[in-house]
């Protein structure tokens, strides 16, 4: 399967980046693209987190059920973007047109690809080692890394999200890093012209 964009990992980065390309399913400029998001979230920091802090979210939160909640609701409003499950990503490797991206079960091709997988230190995804680096915004003895990027970009249709953009770990953060780049490959899409998806009453 060949994907326009692709997201890789389904924690707090990946899916706003996801909703946010479902949300401009009405628009010219996505007709006929191909968006999927590999929704894989055993080791999402959601998944042991409670939230009191975050501005909209009930107080007690469970980071779990944002998880979950986060799934149906891209199943439920933007059912055109594929959601792969149960797979993980093992490798990336840039070819002429595209980018190929290894799964321990399939391989996909992928014009564009946004990774968003956290930024621990056991990160192992083959073809990304070059741009590695420690986190520029935490305690060094944390071992967190980030990759190497300017404005979430890494090289030409290569993105990256959330804290292993290099953004300090707060839930907020983290979405507002994974929507701010699909508003720049919708950006992209829309040749160029600053691109924003809102709903109205
Ligand atoms: C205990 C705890 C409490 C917290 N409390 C708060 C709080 O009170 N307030 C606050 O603002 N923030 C809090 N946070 C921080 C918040 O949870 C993180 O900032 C946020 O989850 C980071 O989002 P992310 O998308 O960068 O990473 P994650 O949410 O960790 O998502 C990364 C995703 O990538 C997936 N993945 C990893 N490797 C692969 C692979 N090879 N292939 C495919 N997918 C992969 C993972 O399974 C995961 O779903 C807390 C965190 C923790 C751990």
């Amino acid at each position: 399967m060949t994907f326009d964009a692709l997201i890789i990992g389904g924690g707090a980065a990946g899916l706003s980046c996801a909703l946010v390309l479902g949300s401009a399913q009405n628009k010219p400029f996505t007709v006929g693209k191909c968006i999927g998001i590999v929704t894989h979230q055993k080791t999402s920091h959601l998944q042991t987190a409670l939230f009191n802090n975050v501005l909209g979210l009930k107080p007690e939160t469970l980071g779990a059920d944002i998880l979950d909640d986060g799934k149906a609701q891209l199943a439920a409003l933007y059912p055109h973007i594929h959601q792969i499950d149960k797979e993980k990503v093992t490798a990336i490797e840039k070819q002429a047109e595209n980018y190929s991206i290894t799964t321990n079960k399939n391989t996909y091709h992928s014009k564009i690809v946004v990774i968003a997988v956290g930024y621990t230190n056991l990160m192992t995804i083959t073809g990304l080692e070059h741009y590695i680096e420690p986190h520029p915004r935490t305690a060094i003895e944390k071992d967190r890394i980030w990759l190497k990027n300017e404005d979430h970009l890494i090289e030409k249709g290569l993105y990256v999200a959330g804290t292993l953009a290099g953004w300090r770990s707060q839930f907020a953060m983290a979405c507002g890093s994974g929507s701010h780049v699909a508003t720049d490959i919708l950006t992209l899409w829309n040749n160029g012209k600053h691109t924003k998806i809102h709903d109205k009453i």
